[in-house]
């Protein structure tokens, strides 16, 4: 197929488009490179400078060839910052999708797959989260995920748009081979942090709140490996062909807290990772796993990376090579 990837410089874009290529895709990313990396996008995709705000740019990239599916990565991410900056959220990431849709189905484009997330469960009312359980998005960041996730049902019943909506929860780790990986600034992400202070560039990892109603107080997450995620997305859009829209939760199915993570990482560096008990971080649930069975039972969708060591080792082997992210590849 002949596929836009938008923010395929991200983290998970990147992922995504080296897969897309090597499976023998015709990828085109488009990305602004504001918060993505140039070295992250395989040499074998074309790159697209470009933002989605800006519609003329949208429209320029749709001049070419017809696109037969678009993966849409392009987004604000920082929960926390979403909280202080909401309209810089809602007009860009909402602004973003409503741009790409509005010129993808001008010109008929009949697949869709968007970046969602477990921010979309605030008020679980049963763990592991399915993905029958109410949209209550914890975040504007969530809300405008949401309202990506609402314009598809309206694109599908208007346009005939299918669609497939990626509610990623905790992504991790990096490419096996350790060339391409997370590079966030700021980072504010548990795992990178962790290994920044194996690293050296931080004294210590401050852990937010230990006295949650959890086995040892932390918060529990799942931690799903970006090319699980990966190749999700690869099983989501061949699924399409069969004509119905969808929405997968995916997660590793494991939960792990933030004292077993740092221990995990312990192992994995041989380095001690000094730990700082702080305050809890707003916003923050207490326990967030996914329910991933539908994914499962329906594409045949398996984690391989299934255990907490071999994920960090697997983001470790990118961090100890580029402790400067891309900034080392240039
Ligand atoms: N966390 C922490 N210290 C940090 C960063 C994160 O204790 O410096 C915790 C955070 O409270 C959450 C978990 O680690 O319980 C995962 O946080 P992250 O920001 O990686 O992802 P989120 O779950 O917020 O999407």
């Amino acid at each position: 197929m002949r596929l836009l990837v938008t923010g395929g410089a991200g983290y998970i874009g990147s992922h995504v488009t080296r897969l897309l290529v090597e499976q023998g895709h015709e990828v085109a990313v488009f990305d602004s490179l504001t918060a993505g990396h140039r070295a992250a996008v395989d040499v074998r995709a074309q790159l697209i400078v470009g933002d989605l705000l800006d519609k003329e740019a949208v429209q320029r990239a749709f001049a070419g060839a017809p696109y037969d599916g678009i993966l849409h990565f392009a987004s604000h991410i920082m929960v926390g910052e979403s909280m202080e900056r909401p309209f810089k959220y809602l007009h860009d990431n909402v602004l973003a999708t409503m741009n790409l849709l509005e010129v993808a189905t001008a010109h008929k484009v009949e697949r869709f797959i968007l970046s969602s997330t477990a921010n979309l469960f605030d008020a679980p009312q049963r763990i592991p989260i399915n993905e029958d359980e109410p949209l209550i998005p914890g975040s504007v960041y969530g809300e405008t995920k949401f309202w990506g996730e609402r314009m598809l049902h309206w694109m599908e019943r208007l346009y005939g748009l299918r669609y497939a909506c990626l509610r990623y929860f905790n992504a991790c780790g990096a490419h096996p081979d350790g060339t391409i990986g997370e590079d966030h600034h700021p980072e504010t992400h548990l795992i990178p942090l962790v290994l920044q202070v194996a690293l050296g560039q931080r004294d210590h990892i401050t852990i937010y709140g230990d006295d949650y109603d959890t086995p040892d107080g932390t918060c529990i997450r799942d931690y799903v490996h970006v090319m699980d995620l990966a190749s999700a997305h690869l099983l989501a859009l061949q699924a399409l062909e069969d004509g119905r829209s969808r929405v997968y939760n995916l997660g590793s199915g494991s939960g792990y807290s933030v004292r077993q993570v740092i221990e995990a990482a312990r192992k994995v560096t041989g380095h001690p990772i000094p730990a700082v008990v702080g305050p809890r971080r707003a916003g923050d649930l207490p326990v967030l796993v996914a329910d991933s069975q539908r994914i499962q039972r329906e594409l045949g969708w398996e984690a391989e990376f299934d255990d907490l060591e071999k994920i960090i080792a697997s983001a470790w082997r990118w961090h100890k090579t580029h402790p400067n992210g891309y900034a080392d590849r240039v």
